[in-house]
């Protein structure tokens, strides 16, 4: 334990760099429709990315990710109105702040709380085809809809962009108002996704048209992704020229450098050499970056994001596969904690630079998280849910988290103050079914995530195929896939090589195939497919230790945090606990005391 505190000691090396903006090409929209893909979008810019999100509801939910989902909808993502009385004011027509009333603590936060609930109520009411589920998302969409206008300041209706008091009062707490848009923006863009809905479409072309002012707010980093989404709908030029100037050079000096405009460039990734960041602000600030690649063609944009997160994956990286973040981002650490909030948004994170870059490396981030501190964060009746999670949690109350509700927030509770993580939780699981299958440019399907599903989609010369996945992954290391496309139909299926597996065999009905991976970590099967198929994939698993940076050691196996470097849980045996992946991991010190000795710091 004495080497726990030596390295969060150094934590206290931390230094800041100065800011490197680099170069950004003005953007190059094309201005005709471009349709390769079933999927792709009417309007592209010049790169796409490597793989193209379905909408949600092409991936069913099946076996245990099913009944997940459905405890979700049973639990708080169906009723949160009935959680918190804040939730019932969440973009309501009568919750309209101004003044100093749009700082979050003093009457704005369900503008945040509503957004990050409403990304999941959206996403899950689509995954699951539950009309109460999307009758209520529409019902709240419904009021900014009718009220939404060029006149208003994004989504805020009751604010007038030419008002010099309204446009003062957006700047509170860093610009926390325009971040809490769009939160809002991102459920909207997913619901349209799923609906098609014009009203919903409109309703973000109006409020990304008509001023783009945002852009320059440390919280309009939230509104580049669903600015990015509704322009490739929509073709709008004013949200292209505030897109353009965003990843322009010319921006760079408007752009406030914290938290956002930092993460433009590259980082110094000497140890201790970048200053740390609160975890949420991190990811939201990092990510939307890499839009910036497609947007632009410039490479910049996307290794930028990418080391980033490399950097927080070597420093920062807990075993159950999120950053420290309680609430800050910092060294790795046996009692450190990791907020609700970064859970969610870690996983988001990866998807969308998953995504953007094809990068397998990056789902296998996203599975990791999900299968370890995805579960940990919430009861499996989806009715409790802590605030931090903590690998080596010992008693409730333990550790003593910083920051939020503080060590309470280690305790499974209906709500926790603030009611951020409250919220963010419903975003999770939503997020994780809707992208276990994305679509390719060249009309085929990529199996991104695993887990038991079906995925519904347009191959080939679209036509419709259903792909069932039959497997109990990741508590099993088979994956059966049968294959049935309406008619025969030539289409590549890419499956992903976890980059942990040494071992993975595939076979295509019965015959054995390469299990080579390209340099992106898919296999890619191209062949006339007819309905009856079948894919088999094995994923052998393996224990391997790591360290962290505390030099504490914990073994892992596969995806599911099996036990750390500390006493065994069963004397008798000499066995180490297994991992409990619907719950929270409460791994034992190898030492009295340990946990009173350990040191707690940003
Ligand atoms: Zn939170």
């Amino acid at each position: 334990m004495e080497l726990i505190e030596r390295f969060f000691l150094g934590l206290t090396a931390l230094a800041s760099v100065p800011l490197v903006a680099p170069v950004a090409a003005p953007a190059r929209c094309e201005e005709s429709p471009v349709r390769v893909s079933a999927y792709a979008r009417p309007f592209e810019p010049p790169r796409r990315p490597a793989l193209i999100p379905l909408p949600p509801g092409a991936v069913e939910p099946a076996g245990w990710l099913r009944d997940w989902c459905l405890a979700a909808r049973d639990g708080y993502t169906g009723h949160m109105d009935a959680v918190h009385e804040e939730f019932r004011r969440a973009w309501a027509a009568d919750h309209t702040m101004r003044g100093e009333r749009l700082n979050w603590f003093r009457g704005a936060w369900p503008y945040e709380g509503g957004g990050y609930w409403f990304d999941g109520l959206a996403r899950l009411g689509s995954i699951l085809r539950d009309d109460g589920l999307i009758a209520q998302v529409r019902r709240r969409f419904e009021v900014v809809a009718s009220r939404v206008h060029p006149g208003g300041i994004l989504f805020l209706w009751w604010l007038d962009k030419d008002s010099p008091e309204d446009s003062q009062a957006i700047t509170c707490d860093g610009g926390w108002p325009i971040w809490a848009c769009g939160l809002l923006g991102r459920a909207m863009a997913a619901y349209y996704a799923a609906s098609g809905e014009r009203r919903i479409l409109e309703t973000l072309e109006t409020a990304y048209s008509s001023d783009r002012n945002w852009i320059r707010l440390p919280g309009g980093m939230s509104n580049v992704w669903p600015a990015f989404q509704t322009y490739t709908w929509t073709g709008n030029k004013r949200i292209a020229e505030a897109l353009s100037e965003v990843f322009s050079k010319e921006a760079s000096a408007a752009i406030a450098p914290n938290p956002w405009g930092r993460y433009r460039r590259m980082p110094d990734a000497r140890p201790g050499a970048e200053t740390n960041e609160h975890g949420v602000a991190f990811l939201e600030a990092t990510t939307p970056w890499a839009l910036g690649y497609l947007w632009t063609g410039d490479e910049e944009f996307l290794k930028a994001p990418l080391a980033w997160h490399d950097l927080v994956e070597r420093e920062a990286m807990q075993p159950h596969g999120v950053i420290v973040a309680d609430e800050f981002w910092g060294p790795t650490g046996a009692f450190r904690g990791t907020e609700t909030c970064d859970v969610a948004g870690y996983l988001w994170s990866q998807i969308v630079l998953l995504s953007v870059s094809g990068q397998g490396r990056l789902a296998d981030r996203a599975e990791r998280a999900f299968f370890n501190a995805g579960p940990a964060t919430v009861s499996r009746d989806f009715q409790t849910h802590v605030y931090f999670q903590s690998p080596n949690r010992v008693a409730d109350n333990s550790p003593p988290c910083p920051h939020g509700p503080g060590a309470s927030g280690c305790s499974y509770k209906p709500t926790h103050m603030p009611l951020c993580c409250t919220a963010a939780l419903n975003r999770i699981v939503p997020n994780y079914v809707m992208h276990m299958w994305m679509a390719t440019y060249d009309n085929g399907l990529a199996a991104a995530l695993y887990g038991p599903c079906k995925v519904s989609a347009l191959v080939g010369d679209r036509v419709p195929v259903d792909i069932v996945c039959a497997t109990d992954y990741p508590f099993g290391e088979a994956i059966e896939m049968n294959v049935r496309p309406a008619r025969k139909a030539a289409f590549p299926v890419l499956l992903r090589i976890p980059g942990w597996c040494a071992h993975p065999e595939v076979r295509v009905n019965g015959a054995p195939v390469s299990a080579g991976a390209d340099e992106r970590g898919f296999v890619r099967l191209d062949r006339l497919w007819k309905s009856g198929d079948v894919i088999r994939l094995r994923l052998p698993m393996s224990v391997r230790v790591a360290g962290g940076r505390d030099r504490g050691w914990r073994a892992v196996r596969l995806r599911l945090l099996r036990s750390s470097s500390l006493r065994p849980a069963d004397p008798r045996s000499g066995r180490p606990e297994h991992a409990r992946p619907l719950g929270q991991v409460d791994i034992r010190p190898g030492c009295a005391g340990g946990e009173a000795r350990c040191r707690h710091r940003c």
